[in-house]
């Protein structure tokens, strides 16, 4: 009898010890398994979660587009906001060692767009249901800063577009004169957060300028759009985390990001893409970005489509993204705009390219936004 109970009882004790153990097991699995299926911890994704994020393969990789899509449907919406890009001048100061228009090359044929012509071109955007202007260049004033002060002025006047602008580093005094002419936005890519690699590209300018330029907007109430490109001659996968986690730290309005593409006639010419063999994480990036910054604008930038031509900006926007930018430089200028090589649409006109954009936008089964599509942070912080 007593054995029995003994026996019962050395059962009675496997048993608890096996269920503990299995119990620890399984939490052990669920700790383990795919980091996409974690809740977004606000503030506390680590660079070890966005280097696993930029891991994923197979079921997981699915997974990750999937969640990064839901955020993006829960905090931006179904509407792709349509911003129209000019790219008004090809001068520039620079000698960015990547750059197609950097100043030593000397095959570029330079061209600046006069403000007519400019506004000529702003007054299509409504009419084609785009409801910014963005106004990017080279890194020298094609024209000067009052004159693109008298640009933002006229656009504001005449229209109810948003104005976006992109052309590098300036004072604090030129972007405070361009706010009160009624500038929005105002984009400037750190390009990467690796200070040694920023330096070995970047002859004429500083990491800490870069950032800097961003402050300052922040400070003066410009939604501040930022970013980088993915795959830079020397960068690891630990840089891509710490430029997706930058963005977050920087509390961007905008991020816009895609591969870099050698150019021939600059000195990187010959370095291919540090992923040229696993061009797959250009997209596992716009996802970790997107989980990582749920409530910023992110643009399916042009890069995409020169990567993987007719389909890169169509699978960017179902994979996180929520911004289209479509061309709208005329014609004679595109081909001399060209940053890399084979970016698309060079032969199209700006009302082609906004009829291929809304196809597009439906295609994937989502709506052209209406409205400027300004910030929702900033939004956000108005209605506290
Ligand atoms: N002068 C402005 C605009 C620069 S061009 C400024 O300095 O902000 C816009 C962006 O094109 C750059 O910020 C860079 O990220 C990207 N770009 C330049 N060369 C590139 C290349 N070879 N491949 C991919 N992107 C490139």
């Amino acid at each position: 009898m007593l054995t029995r109970v003994k026996m019962f009882f050395i059962i009675l004790r496997e048993i608890i010890i096996l269920s503990v153990m299995y119990g620890f097991y399984v939490l052990y699995l669920t700790g383990m398994n795919d980091q996409n299926d974690r809740p977004i911890e606000e503030g506390a994704i680590s660079k070890d979660t966005v280097i696993e994020l930029l891991k994923s393969e197979g079921d997981d990789l699915e997974r990750l587009y999937a969640r990064a899509d839901g955020v993006r449907a829960e905090h931006m919406g179904d509407e792709v906001y349509v911003r129209g890009i000019i790219e008004f001048s090809n001068l520039c100061a620079n000698d960015c060692l990547y750059c197609g228009i950097r100043a030593s090359n000397l095959l570029v044929n330079r061209y600046t767009m006069g403000i007519d012509e400019i506004m000529g071109t702003v007054r299509s955007f409504e009419r084609t249901g785009q409801t910014t202007a963005v106004l990017q260049s080279g890194e020298t004033p094609g024209l000067d800063d009052e004159e693109i002060g008298r640009l933002i002025r006229a656009i504001k006047y005449e229209t109810s577009l948003a104005v976006t602008l992109s052309v590098g580093n300036r004072s604090r005094e030129v972007y405070r004169f361009w706010k009160e002419c009624g500038m929005d936005r105002y984009l400037i890519r750190f390009e990467t957060s690796d200070r040694q690699l920023f330096a070995r590209l970047h002859p004429d300018c500083s990491f800490d300028e870069r950032i800097g330029c961003l402050h300052i907007l922040k400070e003066l109430g410009v939604q501040a759009g930022s970013g980088f490109m993915i795959g830079l001659p020397g960068e690891r996968l630990e840089t891509l985390a710490d430029n997706i986690l930058l963005c977050r730290e920087l509390d961007l309005d905008m991020i816009g990001i895609g591969p870099y593409i050698p150019h021939p006639d600059t000195p990187l010419g010959n370095e291919p893409n540090a992923y040229a063999d696993n061009e797959e994480i250009f997209y596992k990036a716009v996802s970790a970005l997107r989980i990582v910054n749920p409530d910023a604008h992110i643009p399916a930038t042009t890069a995409f489509d020169a990567v993987f031509p007719g389909i890169g900006r169509n699978l960017v926007l179902t994979r996180g993204a929520n911004i289209f930018m479509p061309n709208n430089t005329p014609i004679e200028h595109r081909k001399d705009y060209l940053l890399y090589p084979g970016k698309p649409c060079i032969d199209e006109n700006a009302d082609q390219c906004v009829a291929c954009v809304m196809m597009r936008i439906e295609s994937i089964g989502r709506t052209m936004g209406t409205g400027p599509g300004h910030s929702l942070k900033k939004y956000n912080k108005r209605i506290q």
